[in-house]
């Protein structure tokens, strides 16, 4: 039996795993809109939106996944990747189904792809996602796999139960939410790590089927209007957005807008669902486009996805100590104190520091949260989406 506990009102007629939002409203010509994100879905009864996971029901918006999870793992916080967030701790990591956005070259598409929602077999309501965690020795929980944005009353939910519990919730996403889901979403969360897929608008358009200019507001905003500690992730895909003229561009923007401190990080593109005639990207243009951000003044640069330990060490900007050096998610060397200061000279080292750096290490271990239910709840693979797919979605 399905026995989870939403910390929300249940849907008069729903299964469990279904709650409302607050994030619509009502349009003239009598359908619905769902306002988390600019895709701005307009629903008619029965139908759901593009990210699959959210569907118009009576005269609202629902999430249809509340609770439900691709499956939960432990990673090193380093994975995520949050180089300056309680450095070698395990953070305990799980995401849903379902995206809003449509990266052609998309590396998790089995998960945020899916609509197949009876392939979300493992269940856990918010309390006992952050007791697992918290037993297991986690120091955060983190929404990652998928976008957090499409689940967001979820992600809320558990990210409040870990709070709770002790313990810090991370948002991994690509940033692609408007603003009134945006501040629900980030005043739950300790820290994020956005994608920033490109610096082109054309980009943007063409592979990822959202909006540049969105995802550098979400970016601000984080920065500027929150305690989130926030670092920045870009994909480098050879051909498409790794020219040393877009890189510049992109570390010039974040220098002048977020300011030298936001660590950015630089990984490799592995072909992957619609992109699988592109070639994997070269460690060179990591190094190279590392070279492009330190030149252009950013301080916390590094690789990822390739073995670099120079990419992946954290050297202080004062005294050119190496403060943290990683061999690909172990921890090799930890100069910073406990409230984050360096060994050598004293300097403050941007992040969220508490206590000496965690043993985690690079292993990744698939856990159980709870015991799969014997009776699953209805699932509705075949409601339509609202409108057709456009001809440049994958
Ligand atoms: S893609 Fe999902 S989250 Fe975005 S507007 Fe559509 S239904 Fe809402």
């Amino acid at each position: 039996m399905v026995t989870l506990t939403p910390r929300r009102p249940r849907i008069e007629g729903a299964d469990a795993f279904t709650v409302g939002t607050g994030f619509h409203r009502a349009l003239e010509d009598g359908r619905i809109e769902c306002t988390v994100c600019p895709r701005a879905c307009r629903l008619r009864e029965g139908q759901r939106g593009l990210c699959f996971v959210r569907a118009r029901q009576g005269e609202q918006i629902v999430l249809t996944s509340y609770g439900r999870s691709s499956g939960f793992c432990i990673d090193p916080i380093e994975k995520k990747p949050l180089n300056h967030f309680l450095p070698g701790t395990p953070v305990l990591s799980f995401g849903t189904a379902g995206c809003n956005l449509a990266c052609r070259f998309c590396q998790n598409w089995d998960i945020s792809k899916s609509r197949e929602i009876d392939t979300l077999a493992s269940e856990a309501e918010p309390e006992t996602l952050a007791t697992t965690a918290k037993r297991l020795g986690c120091k955060s929980i983190a929404f990652t796999y998928n976008d957090p944005t499409v689940f967001l009353e979820y992600a809320a939910d558990c990210a409040d139960a870990a709070r709770e519990a002790g313990l810090k919730a991370v948002a991994v996403s690509a940033g692609y939410i408007r603003p009134e889901a945006r501040q629900e979403l980030y005043a739950h969360m300790d820290a994020a790590n956005i994608d920033l897929k490109a610096f082109t608008e054309e980009f943007y358009r063409k592979i990822a089927f959202a909006s540049l200019r969105t995802v550098l507001d979400t970016l601000e905003y984080l920065v500027h209007e929150t305690d989130v500690w926030t670092e920045i992730t870009t994909l480098l895909i050879p051909g498409h957005n790794d020219s040393d003229d877009e890189i510049a561009a992109e570390c010039a923007w974040i220098g002048e807008h977020l300011g030298p401190d936001v660590p950015l990080h630089f990984t490799a593109f592995h072909p992957d669902f619609k992109m699988r005639d592109v070639p994997p990207t070269p460690a060179a243009t990591l190094q190279r486009a590392r070279r492009i951000a330190l030149d252009a003044g950013l301080r916390y640069v590094y690789t990822g996805n390739a073995h670099d330990p120079e990419g992946q060490t954290t050297t202080c900007v004062n005294c050119g100590e190496a403060l943290i050096a990683r061999d690909w998610y172990r921890i090799a060397r930890y100069a910073v104190s406990d409230s984050g200061q360096c060994d050598g000279c004293g300097a403050d080292v941007p992040g969220v520091f508490d206590g000496p750096a965690g043993d985690w290490g690079p292993k990744r271990q698939p856990i159980r949260v709870a015991p799969p239910s014997t009776t699953r709840a209805p699932a509705h693979d075949h409601i339509p989406t609202h409108r057709p797919e456009p001809s440049h979605r994958p």
